[in-house]
């Protein structure tokens, strides 16, 4: 047998692998994912001062990447960094490694004035219905709000509910409006019993894998930072909770990504 057969291919759908805390073992750390058959890493956009470098370590690495607004980093002057997601976004419309919108979301825990947050949410919702890309939403403690936004909002692509975390319900939710789930470390914690409920029971058509690196390690883990290596293991529970075998997990996890955002 060829050796391709027994290589996994693995996506991390979300990782902000522009951070700072990459600078110094980038090139490494994209080698010993290669090695483990993770193939590549979507980096999803935060705000315009941080698009350049997100755009540089994106082409260097031949990326697929999106451009948003996560609802930490909007500053007073929101309308400024709304315009210039625009024009960002025209420039490059037709690029291919150009392929959601996003992170964009809501945030009650840690987000700015809620009020200028659904503005913003709402601007990037407009801008990837009127691109007919999908979004890539950071939700905390405001899922009611968001379904709502999206019910009226009716992205035919969806897009993807990134780390989520909460109950089976709210999860069906997001399925029947054409979302998916992006699942990562939370779902390696022992104590994640809702989360694992909610993957025991949804379909597997509606999962994404991501680790959101270098935040939201699993607790276990020895290094501070999380990377994409944890992959295999996010795959390996979902197989065990799904009873399902990791090839084929791996295998669907694959196409889900990459039907979702067109790679
Ligand atoms: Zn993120």
């Amino acid at each position: 047998m060829s050796k391709s057969v027994h290589c996994p291919k693995i996506i991390d759908s979300h990782a902000h692998i522009d951070f700072p805390e990459f600078d110094d073992d980038r090139a490494e750390l994209f080698k010993a994912m290669r090695a483990m058959g993770i193939n590549t890493a979507l980096i999803p956009g935060v705000s315009p001062s941080h698009w350049e470098n997100q755009l540089h370590i994106a082409a260097q690495y031949s990326c697929p990447y999106a451009l948003g607004i996560h609802p930490w980093f909007f500053s007073d002057n929101y309308s400024a960094e709304l315009s210039e997601l625009d024009k960002a976004v025209n420039q490059r419309s037709q690029e291919p490694k150009f392929v959601a919108i996003g992170e964009c979301g809501l945030d009650k825990l840690r987000g700015g004035d809620w009020e200028i947050q659904l503005k913003v949410l709402e601007h990037q919702l407009t801008l990837a219905k009127s691109l007919n890309l999908p979004v890539i939403l950071h939700v905390v403690k405001a899922h009611s709000e968001l379904i709502a936004l999206l019910k009226a909002v009716k992205l035919a692509r969806g897009g993807v509910i990134h780390g989520f975390y909460g109950s089976l319900e709210v999860a069906q939710e997001y399925v029947k409006l054409g979302y998916k789930l992006g699942i990562g470390g939370l779902i390696l914690n022992k104590d994640a019993k809702k989360l694992k409920a909610c993957v025991t029971n949804i379909s597997l058509n509606s999962l994404i894998i991501e680790t959101d690196s270098p935040a939201m390690g699993p607790k276990h883990l020895a290094e501070k930072r999380n990377t994409p290596l944890i992959l295999p293991s996010i795959i390996e529970e979902i197989a065990k909770l799904q009873k399902k075998s990791s090839v084929l997990v791996s295998e669907r996890m694959f196409e889900n990504v990459t039907q979702l955002f067109d790679l």
